[in-house]
């Protein structure tokens, strides 16, 4: 039998369904695999119509969806917020995607790995709630894998409080940069960046380094605004994209620096309360995604890049939220409702993740100061 990683609170999920503040059956692509397709083809909502339900099943992007309504909800989904194909057919009549989510499972050679993903609104309450992120195995024991042991070496550095959510993206980045130009990956350059001293070394370059606010505030407005556009054009997610869309256009043609200094400091404050959680955060996305069955060191850096850019445009749009509020206190529920939107926003698989990259960036790989002006200090 194959070994089992878990992220150790996986089994406690359970969905509050139409409880749910953030129901993932509206606003999303919702793909229908062959199989279900096919029972689909014969299968009807109600006695006694033809209404088959592949009528509801349509192509975008190259992919079989769900057709969403009027109210770009799932059509599937009743008044009480209840999925009328489980009511009516039960469980097995789903579509993979739906039956799983939001639970990811990758199946390795020798293992299987199981997370849950920060779309559902559940999961982030869940995550919230653990002061460190646990693992059901033990996956220093597991050092055969070289691309396990990179990955369990960049969890240990996100789990480092010595250093900053920021310096620890940083200095992860450094390290897979440093591998990565060598022909083939050693496990004695992977022990050197265990060794404490090494790590300080990195630490005390970073803080010599000089970072300034608001270019990384510049370069997260346009990301921000780039990653929102499609959304925008369909006017998907308009309650939580929109109010904070026209002030980054806003900002974009104008800002007073002095003033944008101070903000940017005060919300840094606010954002710090919620250090832990987004501590947690990085670890489950280093944990599921950037290492998968078919990964080599080049995708590893790729899917560390992707994280990166996923953390500083949440934080912008938290920030974006924020200003709009002129509050001065940050609620758990902005930055909840917040990972939850970019995190379904950004939830591409790797091959379109390349693509997007590849168009974007002049090259497919940054350079290290890149994605350190992106995060910035
Ligand atoms: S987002 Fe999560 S809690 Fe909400 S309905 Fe979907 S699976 Fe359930």
């Amino acid at each position: 039998m194959k070994k089992e990683i878990k992220t150790d609170y996986y089994d406690t999920f359970t969905c509050i369904a139409d409880k749910c503040s953030f129901n993932c059956c509206q606003e999303w692509k919702i793909a229908v695999d062959d199989d279900t397709y096919i029972k689909w083809n014969r299968l009807s909502l109600t006695k006694h119509n033809n209404n088959y339900l592949d009528q509801y099943v349509k192509q975008k992007d190259g992919t079989r969806v769900v057709a969403l309504n009027e109210q770009k909800q799932c059509p599937f989904l009743n008044e009480q917020k209840l999925c009328n194909l489980v009511l009516n057919f039960g469980d097995e009549f789903l579509s993979e995607t739906c039956a799983i989510f939001p639970r990811q499972i990758h199946e390795f050679a020798d293992r299987k790995e199981y997370s849950l993903v920060s779309c559902c609104p559940e999961v982030v309450d869940l995550m919230n709630q653990q002061d460190k992120i646990c693992f059901t195995k033990n996956m220093f024991d597991m050092d055969e894998d070289i691309l396990l042991q990179i990955r369990t070496m960049m969890i240990t550095i996100m789990q480092n409080q010595h250093f900053s959510i920021s310096k620890s993206v940083m200095m992860i980045f450094y390290i897979l940069l440093d591998i990565h130009q060598n022909e083939s990956v050693l496990k004695k350059e992977i022990d050197e960046y265990k060794d404490k001293a090494v790590l300080k070394e990195l630490s005390d370059t970073i803080d010599n380094m000089q970072f300034l606010s608001l270019d990384t505030f510049e370069e997260n407005n346009e990301l921000f605004l780039d990653i929102a556009e499609n959304y925008r054009k369909q006017e998907l997610y308009t309650s939580y994209l929109e109010p904070i869309a026209v002030i980054a256009e806003n900002l974009s043609r104008d800002y007073d620096k002095r003033k944008m200094i101070v903000q940017l400091q005060k919300f840094e404050k606010q954002f710090s309360s919620y250090e832990k959680l987004f501590r947690n955060y990085l670890v489950v996305e280093i944990f599921s995604n950037s290492l998968m069955p078919e990964s080599d060191l080049e995708s590893i850096v790729v899917m560390i890049q992707w994280i990166a850019m996923e953390y500083a445009i949440m934080r912008h749009s938290i920030f974006l939220s924020w200003l709009l509020d002129e509050q001065e206190k940050l609620s758990y529920t902005v930055v909840r409702n917040y990972i939850v939107v970019i995190s379904r926003m950004m939830g591409y698989d790797q091959e379109d993740i390349c693509q997007y990259l590849d168009k974007s960036f002049e090259n497919l790989i940054w350079e290290w100061g890149y994605l350190a002006l992106l995060i910035g200090a």
